[in-house]
């Protein structure tokens, strides 16, 4: 069988290009070394629950062609993200915005809050922020920082505020409103019936090989078809020859608990440093489920070794410097095309990725 394309990768940038390629008559393969469909994306059914088994994925965007597209393939609900932070028992509404506010200082206008954290941002004697202890400070006030960034963003890098960056949290939603819609876009939901289903739809044209790792089978595979687009890691295509390109990743405990509600929100951050994990997500609340039973996932923040999953590209000078060599080796490559989060080491939200794709195959399509 000869095939136009091979897909590397059913994610969400694969199938939207196996779509759009399948839907002008080529012939497509998809190639997945996983047992499943999805990538980060996979959703699996748990007791009737769709799990978000790669982390809690709530789709948004504000482009008009990304939501009509998407919505050829799903309904979505009109779930709304608003997390909630634990720091040691006490609950604080996330975004920071006024009901953080209220309880953190019992303020009660925008004025009294702002009031306080510039006395606070004073106070630590801040004029140019050099790491993230001093920007979270200069945005939220020390109180803030103390409870609700400070443990947090440690277990998420690994690393004492100090010796982070500041750029890490220069777009740190900030409201000075009651409003606590963590993302501000034009569009928000999540697809009834799940990513998967989804993704499924989008590559009911292609024929799909899982468990296929393209790497291990390639000389096989390149003489399949004339050209291919790999999702992939982009240094795993090279062989690590620039070297190896370095992640945050995730670990998830899910477990299935016997009552019917556990946390009553979809995710809760536990933002003191003590408390292992850094969130709680519980899966229902995706769907508004009233399952009997519920399924929660603790995430923990890791290290990345070559046997764990890339999650979060760290787009550090040294990274992105080794990042442009193998970018360079890329563009020699006539047959290959690299895309999505691995293939361009890029952290893409759904809908960037999805433009993304349908960006790079109106290239390739006359
Ligand atoms: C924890 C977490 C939470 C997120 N939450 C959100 C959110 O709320 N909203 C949002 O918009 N975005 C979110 N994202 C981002 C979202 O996951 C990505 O935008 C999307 O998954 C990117 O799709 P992709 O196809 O580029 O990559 P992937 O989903 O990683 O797909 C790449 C696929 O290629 C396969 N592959 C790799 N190498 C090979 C090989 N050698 N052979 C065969 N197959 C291979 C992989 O197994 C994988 O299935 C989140 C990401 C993470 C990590």
């Amino acid at each position: 069988m000869h095939y136009d394309y091979l897909i590397v990768g059913a994610g969400l940038y694969g199938a939207v290009c196996a779509h759009e390629l399948t839907k002008t008559g080529k012939k497509v393969l998809v190639v997945e070394k996983r047992p499943h469909i999805g990538g980060n994306c996979y959703t699996e059914n748990v007791e009737g629950i769709n799990v978000h088994t790669y982390g809690p994925h709530i789709f948004h965007t504000n482009s008009d062609i990304v939501w009509n597209y998407v919505n050829q393939f799903a309904s979505f609900n009109d779930f709304v993200n608003r997390p909630k932070a634990n720091f040691k028992g006490e609950i604080y509404s996330l975004p920071f915005n006024m009901y953080t506010f209220e309880k953190m200082w019992g303020v009660k206008t925008g004025e009294e809050a702002k009031a306080i954290i510039e006395t606070q941002k004073n106070q630590a004697g801040i004029k140019e922020p050099s790491n993230l202890e001093e920007q979270a400070i200069s945005l939220v006030g020390k109180d803030i920082y103390e409870k609700l960034v400070k443990g947090y963003t440690e277990k998420q890098w690994g690393r004492d505020c100090k010796e982070l960056p500041p750029s890490i949290i220069k777009r740190l939603p900030v409201r000075f409103e009651y409003n606590d819609n963590y993302f501000d876009a034009k569009y928000q939901g999540i697809p009834i019936g799940g990513y998967t289903a989804l993704i499924k739809k989008m590559l009911g044209g292609a024929e799909v090989l899982l468990n296929t790792d393209y790497l291990s089978e390639r000389d096989a595979l390149d003489k399949m078809a004339d050209k291919i687009i790999y999702t992939g890691s982009i240094d795993s295509f090279f062989d690590y020859s620039e070297g190896r390109l370095e992640y945050r990743t995730v670990r998830f405990e899910t477990e299935i608990l016997d009552v019917k509600d556990y946390q009553g929100n979809a995710v809760i951050n536990y933002t003191d440093r003590e408390t292992p994990y850094t969130r709680i997500i519980e899966h229902k609340h995706f769907e508004f489920g009233q399952q009997e039973k519920t399924v929660v996932s603790k995430e923990y923040s890791m290290n990345y070794s070559i046997d764990s999953e890339p999650y979060y590209p760290i787009n550090d000078s040294k990274n992105n410097q080794c990042y442009m060599k193998y970018k360079d080796l890329a563009e020699k490559q006539g047959k290959v095309i690299f895309g999505g989060r691995l293939g361009e080491y890029k952290y893409y939200n759904m809908d960037d990725v999805i433009e993304s794709a349908l960006n790079m195959i109106k290239t390739i399509i006359k």
